[in-house]
């Protein structure tokens, strides 16, 4: 399988390469060539087939010869093993025709375990084979920096620092970043907010002589391999409920929109989607675009959905690649204009974009509403992101027949003020992370300096 740019001005890449290298140099996302599609049949026969199965079927067209069967089957059992339900994404019925797909029984009770656990093993793997050594930098608020962490610390290759605001982040969050004691682990605590962090991790991507030759490694959404992973539990998903003899439908908390694409991915090869819905907060970007074609910036604004609070929604250049029919040119142009002034799309592909997607906003007071509305209802403690999905998959949907399925991308306890505000007690954290708050930490407090956290990584990877 050969990978190529949405701008059309980089190099094609084999997978190996497009896993390690992120972004691609053009400034553009890699996207496979050609997309596997499967027949009805090969659907048909992945209903009731154990998750492990499933991914390694849907995912070795996507990998090709690069690595061998029996040690990508090997690594995807090592990946979900990690997952606390037997069925690593189970569906949940909350109505006569409404499912949750619960993506939060990973190592850090969000759906980004589902794709960190297996790039951290891939990266291992693909280091190890060439003999080299890695080092992954990143900035985080919440989410994705204890997800990559978890996916990396078993990883021998591969050392990894993770940037977080002192103090700007919760301790929950924080703790699952922190309490991993493993040598290959770094959280550095920057003196500042989010956005001082992102400039240190920018800042060494775009000079990484301080490195003298080790490479730097990015594990940010646009890796192409976490979208890879997350096609998996929609193929799961649609077929435990009928596909290909049926279609289905999703609503999914979007933000960098991954996992949203992931689900694009899935109906391009072969499942029979009806309609995705995008489920948004304040930060609605992908709403204004698919309503009233306002493809601009705005001001972040912080919400009870943290994970969800983005000024750019970056995974989203690979959706409007495909629906400007691959016009890379075309693509370069809306995305550039986007960068300096408020753009919007030609008509064709934005009707196009209309046919299959749907969108829905929802602001903080309806997210409270909606975690006692659904618990009233069918007694599931949603978090905030899950229940911006609950909330859209209601008004969004186009018809009641078709089966809806939200993706439950976190576990409320992660994210407890919300629960808090909405009037419960708390949820209690899953019996294994029970003594989180007691565990020891390690963490260094560094100047948001570049120089500084630049001496601070060559000084301390292995
Ligand atoms: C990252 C995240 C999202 C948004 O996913 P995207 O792939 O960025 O659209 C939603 N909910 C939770 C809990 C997340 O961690």
């Amino acid at each position: 399988m050969r990978y190529i740019s949405t701008r059309g001005q980089a190099p094609a890449l084999n997978f190996e390469e497009v896993v390690l290298t992120g972004l691609a140099e053009d400034g553009g996302l890699y996207v496979p060539e050609e997309l596997p599609q499967f027949s009805h049949d090969e659907l048909e026969a992945m209903a009731g087939l154990p998750y492990t199965e499933v991914a390694f079927r849907v995912m070795k067209p996507f990998v090709g010869d690069e690595i061998d069967d029996a040690t990508f089957r090997r690594l995807i059992e090592e990946t979900y093993g990690t997952f606390k339900h037997a069925a690593v994404t189970p569906l949940n019925q909350l109505d006569h025709n409404h499912w949750l797909l619960e993506l939060f029984h990973g190592p850090t009770l969000a759906f980004k375990d589902v794709a960190l656990q297996l790039l951290g093993r891939l990266l291992d793997h693909f280091l190890a084979r060439r003999g080299e050594k890695g080092v992954i930098m990143g900035a985080t608020s919440g989410d994705t920096g204890s997800a990559a962490i978890e996916g990396c610390r078993h990883c021998d290759n591969l050392d990894i620092f993770i940037l977080h605001p002192h103090n700007r982040v919760s301790p929950v969050q924080r703790r699952q970043m922190t309490t991993v004691l493993a040598e290959n682990v770094h959280n550095i605590a920057i003196e500042g907010n989010f956005d001082d962090a992102q400039a240190i991790v920018k800042g060494s991507f775009a000079d990484q002589a301080f490195l003298r030759g080790t490479r730097l490694i990015a594990v940010n959404s646009i890796n192409w391999a976490r979208i890879m992973a997350q096609i998996v539990y929609y193929v799961a998903a649609g077929v435990a409920l009928g596909a290909p003899h049926r279609e289905v439908s999703f609503t999914v908390p979007s933000a960098n929109f991954g996992n949203l694409f992931a689900g694009y991915m899935a109906r391009r090869m072969g499942l029979p989607v009806k309609q995705f819905v995008i489920a948004t907060n304040a930060n609605d970007i992908l709403h204004r675009t698919l309503t009233e074609n306002d493809f601009s910036k705005r001001e972040l604004q912080a919400t009870l959905a943290p994970s969800m609070d983005i000024v750019v929604s970056s995974n989203f250049e690979r959706l409007l690649f495909e629906a400007y029919g691959r016009n890379s040119t075309a693509v370069r142009e809306v995305l550039e204009r986007f960068q300096r002034e408020p753009a919007a799309l030609a008509d064709a592909p934005l009707a196009e974009l209309r046919r299959l997607f749907a969108s829905h906003r929802v602001d903080d007071d309806t997210i409270l509403e909606v975690i006692r509305e659904a618990f009233g209802a069918t007694g599931e403690l949603l978090d905030p992101h899950t229940a911006i999905g609950y909330r859209a998959a209601q008004r969004a949907r186009s018809d009641d027949t078709t089966p809806m399925i939200t993706l439950a991308t976190a576990h409320p306890a992660k994210f407890e003020e919300a629960v808090v505000r909405a009037g419960f007690e708390g949820a209690p954290l899953p019996e294994a992370m029970q003594d989180l708050m007691a565990r020891e930490e390690r963490y260094d407090v560094l100047p948001a300096e570049l120089a500084a956290v630049q001496r601070f990584v060559a000084e301390h990877r292995h």
